[in-house]
């Protein structure tokens, strides 16, 4: 048996798998990673611009960063990684898929029920009543102002430095405890507490696979590390199954 097909024949045993994603899936739909943008964006670091500082510091310059990715996602389209993973739904018995992504890709591509724990692009919330509201399908403007009482809106993400939404971090973890197996793809596994969910299932002695173009700082102590492009692995994944 190749590793492929070693993959293939744990998810299919293990009855309930839990995938968590990160930007590297969307990598071939065009969107890119942070750390592959080769580090800027106009100019400058997007992890520096993902922040509450930032956004207090400079909101139109973050308001700019992210409507440039709301285009971009907006006609971007999802690739054979996120199709083959809405497959995995329905030829395995249980699977969550708990996602870093903001791109809403995976729902695109016909997965249900998606744990978003760093939010999405396209709900917005206000600054001031704390209300949300979702504006997709729309261009906002420079620096978009909240219906009901005029404050500043902003995106509607978790930044680097905010704390993860209770109930999605609940339910990430109690999907990542239930299964015996954690299904990691395209995620550098530095961004905390997202990459504590491995460690959550180590501790849990469940089995830990890893699909990265790269090594990454889990590379050693998971079961099996695949390395390449999950576009190109999770469809054979898919087949297998
Ligand atoms: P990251 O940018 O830190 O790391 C991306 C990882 O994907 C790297 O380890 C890289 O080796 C790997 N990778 C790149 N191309 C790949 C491919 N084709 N196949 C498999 N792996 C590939 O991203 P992260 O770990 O998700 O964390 C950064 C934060 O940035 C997250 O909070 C996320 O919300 C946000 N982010 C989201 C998007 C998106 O929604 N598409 C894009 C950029 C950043
Ligand atoms: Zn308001």
């Amino acid at each position: 048996m190749n590793d492929l097909e070693t993959v293939a024949s744990l998810l299919a045993k293990a009855g309930r798998v839990t995938v968590l994603t990160g930007a590297g899936v969307s990598a071939e739909s065009g969107i890119p990673t942070f750390r592959g943008l080769g580090g800027l964006w106009n100019g400058r670091d997007p992890m520096s611009l993902a922040t509450p500082q930032a956004f207090a510091a400079n909101p139109e310059l973050v308001w700019e960063f992210y409507n440039w990715r709301r285009e971009l996602v907006t006609q971007a389209e999802p690739n054979p990684g996120h199709r083959a993973l809405a497959e995995f739904s329905r030829r395995l018995t249980s699977l969550t898929l708990v996602t870093q992504n903001v791109d809403r890709l995976h729902q695109r591509a016909g997965s249900r029920d998606v744990i978003e724990l760093h939010g999405n692009l396209f709900e917005v919330r206000c600054t001031g009543c704390s209300r949300t509201f979702d504006r997709s399908g729309e261009t906002l403007p420079p620096l978009p102002r909240c219906h009901d009482c005029g404050q500043l809106l902003r995106p509607g993400v978790v930044w680097f430095g905010e704390s993860l939404p209770p109930a999605m971090w609940e339910a990430a973890e109690t999907a990542v405890r239930r299964a015996p197996l954690l299904l990691v793809i395209g995620t550098s596994a530095v961004v905390y507490p997202a990459a504590g969910l491995v460690g959550t299932a180590q501790n849990g002695g469940g089995a830990v696979i890893e699909i990265n173009l790269e090594p990454t700082p889990i590379s050693a102590t998971v079961d099996i590390a695949l390395q390449g492009k999950a576009a190109e692995i999770l469809p054979i994944l898919a087949d297998l199954l």
